[in-house]
Protein backbone atom coordinates (compact mmCIF):
# COMPACT_ATOMS: atom_id res chain seq x y z
CA UNK A 1 0.00 0.00 0.00
CA UNK A 2 3.12 1.96 0.98
CA UNK A 3 5.10 1.39 -2.13
CA UNK A 4 1.57 1.84 -4.34
CA UNK A 5 1.04 5.76 -2.80
CA UNK A 6 4.63 6.59 -3.40
CA UNK A 7 4.37 4.98 -6.98
CA UNK A 8 1.55 7.49 -7.37
CA UNK A 9 3.17 10.25 -6.39
CA UNK A 10 6.55 9.23 -8.10
CA UNK A 11 4.60 8.97 -11.53
CA UNK A 12 3.07 12.41 -10.60
CA UNK A 13 6.37 14.49 -10.05
CA UNK A 14 7.74 12.87 -12.72
CA UNK A 15 5.06 14.06 -15.45
CA UNK A 16 5.31 17.30 -13.64
CA UNK A 17 9.13 17.33 -14.28
CA UNK A 18 8.42 16.42 -17.80
CA UNK A 19 6.25 19.79 -18.53
CA UNK A 20 9.16 21.58 -16.51
CA UNK A 21 11.44 20.03 -18.75
CA UNK A 22 9.53 20.58 -22.33
CA UNK A 23 9.05 24.60 -20.90
CA UNK A 24 12.71 24.90 -20.34
CA UNK A 25 14.21 23.23 -23.86
CA UNK A 26 11.17 25.33 -25.36
CA UNK A 27 12.51 28.54 -23.58
CA UNK A 28 16.13 27.80 -24.97
CA UNK A 29 15.17 27.32 -28.65
CA UNK A 30 12.74 30.74 -28.80
CA UNK A 31 14.95 33.21 -26.88
CA UNK A 32 17.09 33.54 -30.67
CA UNK A 33 13.93 34.24 -31.99
CA UNK A 34 12.34 36.11 -29.46
CA UNK A 35 14.85 38.84 -29.69
CA UNK A 36 14.82 39.11 -33.40
CA UNK A 37 11.09 39.11 -33.24
CA UNK A 38 11.01 42.05 -30.78
CA UNK A 39 9.50 40.12 -28.04
CA UNK A 40 11.95 41.03 -25.87
CA UNK A 41 12.29 44.55 -24.03
CA UNK A 42 13.39 46.70 -21.36
CA UNK A 43 11.93 48.09 -18.28
CA UNK A 44 13.69 50.79 -17.03
CA UNK A 45 14.26 51.33 -12.91
CA UNK A 46 15.72 54.70 -11.59
CA UNK A 47 18.27 55.29 -8.72
CA UNK A 48 17.27 58.02 -7.24
CA UNK A 49 20.21 60.12 -5.39
CA UNK A 50 19.03 61.12 -2.42
CA UNK A 51 20.87 63.99 -1.88
CA UNK A 52 20.20 65.86 -4.89
CA UNK A 53 16.46 64.06 -5.32
CA UNK A 54 17.62 63.71 -9.28
CA UNK A 55 17.60 60.46 -11.12
CA UNK A 56 20.77 59.52 -12.51
CA UNK A 57 20.84 56.39 -13.46
CA UNK A 58 17.93 54.26 -14.78
CA UNK A 59 18.48 50.00 -14.54
CA UNK A 60 17.74 48.26 -17.89
CA UNK A 61 15.40 44.80 -16.73
CA UNK A 62 14.71 42.63 -19.77
CA UNK A 63 11.35 41.59 -20.26
CA UNK A 64 10.59 39.19 -22.61
CA UNK A 65 6.37 38.87 -23.56
CA UNK A 66 6.81 35.49 -25.58
CA UNK A 67 4.28 34.77 -28.18
CA UNK A 68 4.07 31.04 -27.43
CA UNK A 69 4.87 30.96 -23.38
CA UNK A 70 3.16 34.73 -22.54
CA UNK A 71 5.27 36.22 -20.01
CA UNK A 72 8.61 34.50 -18.63
CA UNK A 73 10.38 36.67 -16.12
CA UNK A 74 13.92 36.99 -16.43
CA UNK A 75 14.77 34.85 -12.69
CA UNK A 76 13.33 32.05 -14.99
CA UNK A 77 15.40 32.18 -18.78
CA UNK A 78 18.12 33.92 -18.07
CA UNK A 79 19.79 31.17 -15.73
CA UNK A 80 18.62 28.54 -18.82
CA UNK A 81 20.05 31.19 -21.10
CA UNK A 82 23.08 31.27 -19.33
CA UNK A 83 23.32 27.09 -18.76
CA UNK A 84 22.62 26.82 -22.84
CA UNK A 85 25.22 29.43 -23.95
CA UNK A 86 22.53 32.14 -25.69
CA UNK A 87 23.07 34.64 -22.88
CA UNK A 88 25.82 35.55 -25.26
CA UNK A 89 22.40 36.59 -27.44
CA UNK A 90 20.95 38.70 -25.12
CA UNK A 91 24.07 40.58 -24.51
CA UNK A 92 24.33 41.24 -27.29
CA UNK A 93 21.28 43.03 -27.57
CA UNK A 94 21.22 43.99 -24.08
CA UNK A 95 24.18 45.98 -24.66
CA UNK A 96 23.19 47.47 -27.93
CA UNK A 97 19.66 48.53 -26.60
CA UNK A 98 21.44 50.12 -23.42
CA UNK A 99 23.31 52.21 -25.56
CA UNK A 100 20.98 52.99 -28.11
CA UNK A 101 18.36 54.30 -25.18
CA UNK A 102 20.85 56.36 -23.39
CA UNK A 103 22.56 57.88 -26.48
CA UNK A 104 18.70 58.92 -27.64
CA UNK A 105 17.94 60.31 -24.22
CA UNK A 106 21.51 62.18 -24.43
CA UNK A 107 20.53 63.50 -27.71
CA UNK A 108 17.75 65.11 -26.00
CA UNK A 109 19.30 66.41 -23.73
CA UNK A 110 18.05 63.85 -20.77
CA UNK A 111 21.19 62.95 -18.60
CA UNK A 112 20.72 59.50 -17.79
CA UNK A 113 22.73 56.59 -17.82
CA UNK A 114 21.37 53.29 -18.18
CA UNK A 115 22.87 50.39 -16.11
CA UNK A 116 22.83 46.84 -17.53
CA UNK A 117 23.31 43.91 -15.51
CA UNK A 118 25.70 40.98 -16.81
CA UNK A 119 26.01 37.46 -16.03
CA UNK A 120 28.51 35.17 -15.56
CA UNK A 121 29.49 34.03 -19.12
CA UNK A 122 29.41 37.49 -20.07
CA UNK A 123 32.55 38.01 -17.65
CA UNK A 124 34.39 35.04 -19.16
CA UNK A 125 34.31 36.62 -22.68
CA UNK A 126 37.61 38.47 -23.32
CA UNK A 127 36.12 40.16 -26.42
CA UNK A 128 33.00 42.11 -23.95
CA UNK A 129 35.05 45.16 -23.37
CA UNK A 130 36.12 46.05 -26.71
CA UNK A 131 32.60 45.06 -27.84
CA UNK A 132 31.34 48.06 -25.32
CA UNK A 133 33.97 50.44 -26.53
CA UNK A 134 33.02 49.95 -30.06
CA UNK A 135 29.23 50.19 -29.56
CA UNK A 136 29.91 53.52 -27.38
CA UNK A 137 32.04 54.72 -30.33
CA UNK A 138 29.34 53.30 -32.96
CA UNK A 139 26.43 55.42 -31.05
CA UNK A 140 28.55 58.25 -29.94
CA UNK A 141 27.95 57.83 -26.37
CA UNK A 142 29.93 59.43 -23.29
CA UNK A 143 31.26 56.18 -21.36
CA UNK A 144 29.68 57.51 -18.39
CA UNK A 145 26.51 56.89 -19.48
CA UNK A 146 26.79 53.20 -19.44
CA UNK A 147 26.86 51.39 -15.78
CA UNK A 148 27.28 47.53 -15.78
CA UNK A 149 26.03 45.63 -12.47
CA UNK A 150 27.20 42.59 -11.86
CA UNK A 151 26.92 39.88 -8.64
CA UNK A 152 29.16 38.28 -6.54
CA UNK A 153 28.05 34.60 -7.64
CA UNK A 154 28.76 35.61 -11.41
CA UNK A 155 32.60 36.68 -10.32
CA UNK A 156 33.06 33.62 -8.76
CA UNK A 157 32.11 31.67 -11.27
CA UNK A 158 35.51 32.10 -12.42
CA UNK A 159 37.17 34.67 -10.96
CA UNK A 160 40.49 34.71 -12.37
CA UNK A 161 39.20 35.25 -16.32
CA UNK A 162 36.20 37.81 -14.50
CA UNK A 163 38.82 39.94 -13.04
CA UNK A 164 40.94 40.07 -16.08
CA UNK A 165 37.60 41.55 -18.13
CA UNK A 166 36.30 43.63 -15.16
CA UNK A 167 40.07 45.12 -14.94
CA UNK A 168 40.01 46.22 -18.20
CA UNK A 169 36.16 47.72 -18.41
CA UNK A 170 37.40 49.54 -15.15
CA UNK A 171 40.40 50.68 -17.18
CA UNK A 172 38.64 51.71 -20.03
CA UNK A 173 36.65 53.94 -17.78
CA UNK A 174 33.24 52.08 -16.87
CA UNK A 175 31.59 52.53 -14.01
CA UNK A 176 31.04 49.05 -12.24
CA UNK A 177 28.52 47.99 -9.70
CA UNK A 178 28.14 44.36 -7.14
CA UNK A 179 24.88 43.41 -7.71
CA UNK A 180 22.72 41.63 -4.58
CA UNK A 181 25.21 42.25 -2.78
CA UNK A 182 24.71 40.06 0.93
CA UNK A 183 23.36 37.00 -0.55
CA UNK A 184 26.56 35.63 -2.42
CA UNK A 185 29.30 34.51 -0.63
CA UNK A 186 30.36 37.11 0.26
CA UNK A 187 33.81 37.78 1.61
CA UNK A 188 35.87 41.23 2.40
CA UNK A 189 38.86 39.59 0.97
CA UNK A 190 37.13 39.53 -2.72
CA UNK A 191 35.14 42.49 -2.41
CA UNK A 192 38.82 44.21 -1.92
CA UNK A 193 39.70 42.69 -4.73
CA UNK A 194 37.46 43.68 -7.28
CA UNK A 195 37.71 47.02 -9.49
CA UNK A 196 34.11 47.99 -7.93
CA UNK A 197 32.83 51.98 -7.70
CA UNK A 198 29.43 50.84 -6.60
CA UNK A 199 27.53 48.25 -4.17
CA UNK A 200 24.26 47.52 -4.57
CA UNK A 201 22.57 45.98 -1.05
CA UNK A 202 20.77 43.29 -2.35
CA UNK A 203 16.31 43.69 -1.72
CA UNK A 204 16.32 40.81 0.70
CA UNK A 205 18.09 43.35 3.36
CA UNK A 206 15.66 46.18 2.02
CA UNK A 207 12.10 44.97 1.80
CA UNK A 208 11.71 44.99 5.82
CA UNK A 209 13.86 47.31 6.75
CA UNK A 210 11.85 49.64 8.73
CA UNK A 211 10.25 46.80 10.84
CA UNK A 212 13.43 44.42 11.40
CA UNK A 213 15.93 45.59 13.75
CA UNK A 214 18.66 43.23 12.15
CA UNK A 215 18.39 44.49 8.73
CA UNK A 216 18.68 48.02 10.18
CA UNK A 217 21.97 47.05 11.67
CA UNK A 218 23.22 44.88 8.25
CA UNK A 219 22.07 47.85 6.32
CA UNK A 220 23.59 50.56 8.32
CA UNK A 221 27.10 48.46 8.97
CA UNK A 222 27.11 47.76 4.90
CA UNK A 223 26.60 51.17 3.93
CA UNK A 224 29.87 52.13 6.52
CA UNK A 225 32.07 49.40 5.00
CA UNK A 226 31.36 50.00 1.05
CA UNK A 227 31.94 54.54 2.04
CA UNK A 228 35.17 53.25 3.97
CA UNK A 229 36.11 51.05 0.98
CA UNK A 230 35.59 54.46 -1.38
CA UNK A 231 32.29 52.75 -2.81
CA UNK A 232 29.24 54.41 -3.26
CA UNK A 233 25.97 52.67 -1.71
CA UNK A 234 22.95 52.12 -3.90
CA UNK A 235 19.93 50.30 -1.34
CA UNK A 236 17.33 48.27 -4.08
CA UNK A 237 14.18 46.92 -3.11
CA UNK A 238 13.16 50.22 -1.39
CA UNK A 239 9.05 49.84 -1.28
CA UNK A 240 8.26 52.40 2.06
CA UNK A 241 8.85 56.36 2.96
CA UNK A 242 10.35 55.04 6.15
CA UNK A 243 12.99 53.17 4.80
CA UNK A 244 13.95 55.95 2.47
CA UNK A 245 14.38 58.24 5.83
CA UNK A 246 16.29 55.79 7.81
CA UNK A 247 18.88 54.77 4.39
CA UNK A 248 19.40 58.68 4.42
CA UNK A 249 20.19 58.81 7.93
CA UNK A 250 22.77 56.19 7.26
CA UNK A 251 24.36 57.90 4.53
CA UNK A 252 22.92 56.12 1.64
CA UNK A 253 23.85 57.31 -1.54
CA UNK A 254 20.81 55.82 -3.72
CA UNK A 255 17.80 54.07 -3.75
CA UNK A 256 15.75 52.08 -6.16
CA UNK A 257 12.73 50.33 -5.42
CA UNK A 258 8.84 50.46 -6.08
CA UNK A 259 8.52 53.10 -3.86
CA UNK A 260 10.00 55.31 -5.97
CA UNK A 261 9.19 53.67 -9.30
CA UNK A 262 8.83 50.35 -10.87
CA UNK A 263 10.09 49.26 -13.78
CA UNK A 264 8.41 51.30 -16.85
CA UNK A 265 9.01 51.36 -20.69
CA UNK A 266 11.03 53.76 -22.07
CA UNK A 267 8.31 56.84 -22.81
CA UNK A 268 6.91 56.58 -19.18
CA UNK A 269 10.44 56.91 -17.76
CA UNK A 270 10.93 60.01 -19.73
CA UNK A 271 8.00 61.46 -18.00
CA UNK A 272 8.72 60.47 -14.56
CA UNK A 273 11.76 62.02 -14.88
CA UNK A 274 10.75 65.56 -16.49
CA UNK A 275 8.14 65.56 -13.39
CA UNK A 276 10.65 64.77 -10.74
CA UNK A 277 12.59 67.60 -12.05
CA UNK A 278 10.28 70.11 -11.89
CA UNK A 279 9.11 69.08 -8.49
CA UNK A 280 13.06 69.25 -6.97
CA UNK A 281 13.67 71.60 -4.67
CA UNK A 282 15.57 74.63 -6.02
P1 LIG B 1 18.56 42.61 -10.03
O1 LIG B 1 19.54 43.15 -11.00
O2 LIG B 1 19.00 42.52 -8.60
O3 LIG B 1 17.27 43.54 -10.18
C1 LIG B 1 16.41 43.89 -9.14
C2 LIG B 1 15.12 43.13 -9.18
O4 LIG B 1 14.29 43.58 -8.09
C3 LIG B 1 14.29 43.36 -10.44
O5 LIG B 1 13.57 42.16 -10.72
C4 LIG B 1 13.32 44.47 -10.01
O6 LIG B 1 12.14 44.52 -10.77
C5 LIG B 1 13.05 44.06 -8.58
N1 LIG B 1 12.64 45.18 -7.71
C6 LIG B 1 12.98 46.48 -7.83
N2 LIG B 1 12.43 47.22 -6.85
C7 LIG B 1 11.72 46.37 -6.08
C8 LIG B 1 10.92 46.54 -4.89
O7 LIG B 1 10.76 47.64 -4.33
N3 LIG B 1 10.33 45.42 -4.37
C9 LIG B 1 10.49 44.19 -4.95
N4 LIG B 1 9.88 43.15 -4.37
N5 LIG B 1 11.26 44.00 -6.06
C10 LIG B 1 11.85 45.07 -6.61
P2 LIG B 1 13.50 41.59 -12.20
O8 LIG B 1 13.27 42.69 -13.17
O9 LIG B 1 12.51 40.46 -12.16
O10 LIG B 1 14.95 41.02 -12.46
C11 LIG B 1 15.44 39.93 -11.74
C12 LIG B 1 16.92 39.70 -12.01
O11 LIG B 1 17.12 39.28 -13.36
C13 LIG B 1 17.78 40.93 -11.86
O12 LIG B 1 18.06 41.15 -10.50
C14 LIG B 1 18.98 40.55 -12.67
O13 LIG B 1 19.87 39.73 -11.92
C15 LIG B 1 18.39 39.71 -13.78
N6 LIG B 1 18.28 40.53 -15.00
C16 LIG B 1 17.32 41.41 -15.34
N7 LIG B 1 17.55 41.95 -16.56
C17 LIG B 1 18.72 41.39 -17.01
C18 LIG B 1 19.51 41.53 -18.22
O14 LIG B 1 19.21 42.30 -19.14
N8 LIG B 1 20.63 40.76 -18.30
C19 LIG B 1 21.03 39.90 -17.32
N9 LIG B 1 22.13 39.20 -17.48
N10 LIG B 1 20.32 39.78 -16.17
C20 LIG B 1 19.18 40.49 -16.02
MG1 LIG C 1 20.87 44.66 -11.14
MG1 LIG D 1 20.20 44.01 -7.64
MG1 LIG E 1 18.77 41.13 -7.14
Amino acid sequence: DRCRTSGKSYAWFDQDSTVLQKRRLSIMSELRQGLKNGEVNFAYQPKVNLLSGQVEVVEALVRWNSTTHGFIPPDEFIPIAERTGDIRHLTDWGLETAIRQASDWHNQGLEIAVALNLSANDLTNHRLPDQVMGLLNRYQLPIRLLKLEVTESAVMHDMDRALAVLNRLHDLGLFLSIDDYGTGYSSLSYLKQLPMDELKIDKAFVLKLASNMEDQILVRSTIELAHNLGLTVTAEGVEDAQSVELLRQYGCDMVQGYHICRPVSAADLETFVRNQKENAPA
